[in-house]
Order: C-alpha cells, then structure tokens, then sequence
C-alpha cells in the first residue's frame, strides 16, 4: 500500500550567474549575489516563472524642506554573508540620488526551513534620532498579475470578533483588466496574512511574525496597500508600520519579523484521497467501533486513513477523550481502541488520534493552575474561552506548548497510532499579556509545533490537518492530507467552495459533511462538487462511500500533472448546473463532467488549457451522472 508522505524539503545553496539560490525540488528563493537582496520566489511545478516582479525592500520616508524623500534599504549592502540556509545583509537606507540616511542601519537576515518557509528577521538601528519621518515600509515587493486570488486575514481588531479565527476572505484579481484591481487592497491594519494565488498553480504568503506589537508603533498609522503596476505587470504590496506623519523620530532599535513561504507543489496530481472520522455515533455506544464488515466497506471505497475523532460528550455517558486527559477511556474500551488498532492496520488502513492543538479540557490535574496564564484572550480584557465538552483555547506562545507536546507524546508512545489530526490548526491572535508582545499571535509557534511533530515522530508520518478558512503554506506543505470546510454550505452547485477546496496541487484535501438531514440527492450533489474540486468528504457515511467505490478511474488521477476545477477560468459548459473540471499532461486531457440537475442535461464543454488546442464537446447527462471524456491532446481523440 502507498500512503501519501509529507517530508521536510531544506533549501540548498545554488551559486549561478550572479545569483544566490536557496532551493529544493519544488521551490526556489533567489538573491542578488552583490547585494543579497531578494529578487526572486519560483515554484518549479508551478510556472516556473518569477512571483517577484519587484524585488523586496525596506523604505524610510522623510520630510526635507516640506518635500518628500524616500530611502531604502535593500538594492546596495555593505555587508552580505551567505550562510547554508541564511542570507545576512547589513545596509543603509539611501534615496534615489544616492543621499544616504545618516546612522541609520538595517540587517536582515533570512533564514530558509524544511517547510518552504524564510523568516526574515528586520533590525533597525538608528544612532542617532532621525527626525521629519513621515513613513515607514518594512516590507515592499512586486507580485506577479499572473495571481488570480488574493486571500487576506485581517486583525481582530478589524471587527471579526474576539473569538473568531479571523478566517481567510477571498478576493479576485484580474491581471490588471478590470477596474477592481488598481487598488485591489488598501487599510489601515496590516493584516495577519496574505495569501496571493494562481489558483491551482502557484502561490505566495506573506504572514507577519508572532509578535504583532513589533509591528504598532503608531496604532492606526499602519497601512496595507497593494497597487497594479502597469509597467511591471504585476501587484506593488506595501507594508507599512506607519505612514502619513508629519513628524516622527526613529532612534534607537527595533526588530520586526515577517515570513515568506511558498508552496510544495508536487509534480504529479496528488491523489483524491479518501479518509474519514471513525466512530459510528448513530449506531449507539456498544457499536461505536468499526467491526470487520465497516472495514471491508471502507476499504472498498478506497478510504486509507482514519481519525478517532471522539472530543465530545455524544452519548451523554461521560465517555469521551478529553484533550490532554490520559488515558481517555475506561480500561474497558481502551481495549477496544487497541483492537480496532490492529484489525484496521490489518485492512491496511492508518489510524490517527484526534488533538486539538489548542484546547485544554478542565478534567486535567494541571488545569486550574494554568488555564488563565496559557489561555488565549482575544483582547486583553476578555475571557478565555472555555467549552464544557473541548475544553479552553490556549496559546501556544506560552508554556502550553510544552504540555500540549507532553500529552502527544503519551498517547503516541503507547499506541500504534499512524501520526496525528490536528484540530484547530491556526495562528490565532491572542493579548493574554503573560505571553509575548501583546497583541501576538502564536503562527509561528503553530509551525514549530508541526515540526517538532515532524521531527519526533518520522515513523508515523500522518499529519491530518483541520485548516478550515485558514491557509498556511508552511502548515499544508507538511500535510498528509488537509480538511478545508467544515460550516454550512450555500447552494449545492459545481461552484460552490472557497479557493481553499481546491487550491493547490500540496496535499490531498477534502471537506467536512456538515449537512444535516441531507437527502440522497444533496448528498450526492455534495460530493460530485468536492470531486470537482478534487477534494473529498470527510465522512462515515455510506452513501458516499458508494459514490466513491462506483468511480473506477479514481486511483488514475496521479498520471496526470495540471489540474483544474470549476470557477478557475480554464473549463465551462453551457448549462451553469453541470460543472466542468480538467486533469491533464502533455498526451491527453482527462474533463470529468457532473449533471447536478435532477433531469437530463445537454451542455456544449468548452476546454481552453495553456499551449493546448481547445477541446469543444457536446454530453448528454443523465440526472444527477459524473462522466469522464479522455482526449489526446497532441493527435486524436483515444
Ligand atoms: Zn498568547
């Protein structure tokens, strides 16, 4: 059996013409040789091409004589040391006609992970006061228009309220076409997160460093802009700490962090895999387990991993896994867990505990003396919260990390368990005062925690990753497989998820069945649009198991290297309620077609793929049919 594999990739260091590479077989960093600024980001399976079209600086605006002059830092250094996975520069701020700015220094060193991630840390230092300062831009580069999605997390304080993941809101762009993009984002809060994407072919992240406070020297002066670039065909992003003053002084020293990542997109398409939640909550707590029979039924429908998803109160006796209680079950159905164990491992099936990465049930002895210090406050006056059945939220910037690490780790030791799930797999923002800078938020610390998991656990690779609304590059780069939805759905149609469904070619994906009291109909609905989007669902439901076991050609899908799905621009159809999505190579063209009317369709399919000649068909659809076309793309149809 082959299981899909996650494994850490660290950048090396490239010398070539000039230029510094730090690169692995799915990305590549680049610098200038010279001056050790960063001038390029590439995904080999994406384009290949460059994301940068303007490479990335520091700037210092000053007011002189009532007119505006900028300095940078970035272009000229005066020292640059290239390291194995690290670029160190030290540089001054100098303006256009060469004037420096006097005492004022920048080093920046950058330091490349296993997980596609470079951390750039930002020290500025100022000998003496620089006064007349009107703005200052930590980070500025050029994105490539070629970025169809613009995925943005806003602050708390931006009003998504206390508790809220400040989830991912999703944007178009248009390569400049439409008026929409001029100014396609301007506020006055840096964001959390920026996730700028070619939907399912390439992508760039820019997230801010776990201490957001670094960043808010002059609470509301901040600024977010992005500007399309007419010249460079590309989106100007610039970071401001603050902008608009008359008269600011920067002395002293100041260190910023921000990281850039860039996704592992894999050669070929990864597969559709099918997993699923374990229990059997309908059938009552006796039959909970899944016997011989649910095994042979899953492994009929090609499921290959499994989680012991089991937070919460279900059967109202008590019996359920609180997180970072051990052991979680009476002596009684610890055996029972142990058998299921064995006799899944004997289907050929993984097996995952659930964890959430930050809740901490009230029944641990450790609790009452920690839940205040570690918990997460969404401002610095609120609450943490707490939930009878899960537990509080915590914060991984503090000493929570270590506990949530220790009861893993436990349970791992001694238990044949395959990996992990992580719930709740987010940087969230926390003002628990005890903790970092405040505000903060615990993304790196998110990331640290995957590696530490990683790194300790090599022989059980699972890493099965709740990122619902929240995309992290680093975080799905180390994926085995990645839920995306789990809340309600609008209309069922082939259009109906966020980019973050299909996204990109890094893990298997799939979503939650969040429908309650579906018919046979919506169900079914559900999952041709999860197939669409080459995404599963997460379920234990026969029905859609059903569906996947009547889909031979599932297991073909990792021939091919492109994708894509409805909504991306490449595959329509004529009818609105039949939606279209294309595997492909260089030979031949795989288009999948789903009928989401109860009653025949005729739709006219129209392909457009890059360099490929367009593919026209007309498919007739019984109600409710999937049907594959298989085209040659290079000489005729097969
Ligand atoms: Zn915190």
């Amino acid at each position: 059996m082959k299981y899909f594999t996650a494994d850490p990739a660290p950048c090396r260091k490239n010398i070539f013409q000039g230029k510094v590479l730090f690169e692995n077989e799915y990305i590549s960093w680049i610098h200038d040789e010279l001056s050790g600024q960063l001038i390029g980001a590439v995904v080999k399976n994406g384009s290949g091409e460059n994301l940068l079209t303007e490479p990335l600086t520091f700037s210092i605006d000053r007011s002189e004589n009532g007119k505006g002059k900028s300095f940078t830092a970035g272009a000229s250094a005066e020292k640059v040391q290239f390291g194995e996975n690290c670029v160190i520069t030290e540089s001054a701020f100098v303006s256009k006609d060469g004037e420096i700015l006097p005492g004022v220094r920048l080093r920046r060193t950058v330091e490349y992970g296993e997980w596609g991630e470079a951390v750039h840390t930002l020290e500025l230092t100022a000998e003496d006061p620089v006064d007349n300062v009107t703005a200052m831009r930590p980070a500025v580069f050029g994105v490539a228009g070629t970025i169809d999605r613009l995925g943005v997390r806003r602050r708390l304080i931006c009003g998504t309220g206390a508790w809220s993941l400040n989830p991912c809101v999703w944007q178009r762009l248009e390569g400049g076409t439409k008026h929409s993009d001029v100014i396609p984002l301007q506020e006055n809060h840096l964001p959390l997160s920026m996730t700028f994407l070619d939907a399912g072919t390439e992508a760039l992240q820019f997230e801010l460093g776990d201490d957001i406070a670094a960043w808010e020297m002059l609470p509301g002066f901040q600024e977010i802009a992005m500007i399309y670039n007419s010249t460079t065909q590309g989106y100007l992003v610039r970071c401001a700490a603050f902008i608009d003053r008359t008269d600011e002084t920067v002395e002293g020293s100041l260190t910023l962090k921000f990281r850039l990542s860039l996704p592992f997109v894999r050669k070929n398409i990864v597969p559709l895999r099918r997993a699923s939640s374990l229990l059997y909550f309908q059938r009552g707590f006796e039959n909970r387990w899944p016997g011989d029979e649910d095994l042979k039924a899953m492994k009929k429908a090609g499921i290959d991993l499994l989680r012991l998803h089991c937070d919460g109160d279900s059967f109202k006796n008590g019996i359920f896994w609180r997180a970072t209680v051990y052991p979680p079950f009476p002596a009684e159905e610890m055996k029972k867990m142990a058998e299921f164990l064995d006799k899944a491992h004997k289907y050929g099936i993984h097996v995952v505990p659930y964890f959430s990465v930050k809740e901490f049930h009230p029944d641990s002895p450790d609790y009452p003396a920690n839940f205040e210090k570690w918990g997460r406050r969404g401002f610095s006056n609120s609450r943490v919260r707490t939930n009878e059945s899960f537990g509080s939220v915590m914060c991984l910037t503090s000493d929570w990390k270590n506990k949530r690490r220790a009861s893993i780790a436990e349970v791992l030791e001694k238990h044949p368990f395959d990996g992990v799930y992580y719930d709740w797999c987010a940087g969230l923002e926390c003002a628990n005062p005890g903790h970092c800078g405040t505000p903060h938020w615990d993304n790196d610390e998110l990331l640290e925690h995957l590696k530490w998991t990683a790194d300790n656990f090599k022989s059980t690779p699972e890493r099965y990753l709740h990122l619902t609304y929240v995309s992290s590059l680093a975080v799905e780069n180390a994926a085995t497989m990645v839920i995306t939805e789990e809340h309600g759905f609008p209309a069922l149609g082939p259009e109906m998820f966020t980019p973050h469904v299909h996204f990109l070619n890094i893990a298997p994906r799939q979503i939650c069945n969040m429908m309650r009291g579906a018919d046979a109909v919506q169900k079914r609905q559900l999952a041709m649009a999860a197939l669409l989007h080459h995404a599963s669902i997460s379920t234990i439901d026969q029905e859609f198991w059903d569906f996947y076991a009547s889909l031979e050609w599932l297991d073909d899908v990792e021939r091919y290297t492109a994708y894509t799905a409805p909504g991306e621009g490449l595959a329509s159809s004529s009818d609105s309620r039949v939606g279209v999505s294309v595997y492909w190579n260089d030979e031949e063209a795989m288009i999948v077609c789903a009928n989401f009317r109860e009653e025949v369709s005729k739709a006219e399919i129209t392909v457009s793929l890059p360099e490929k000649p367009e593919l026209e068909e007309t498919v007739e659809l019984a109600p409710l049919e999937v049907k594959v076309i298989k085209c040659k793309l290079l000489v005729d149809r097969i």
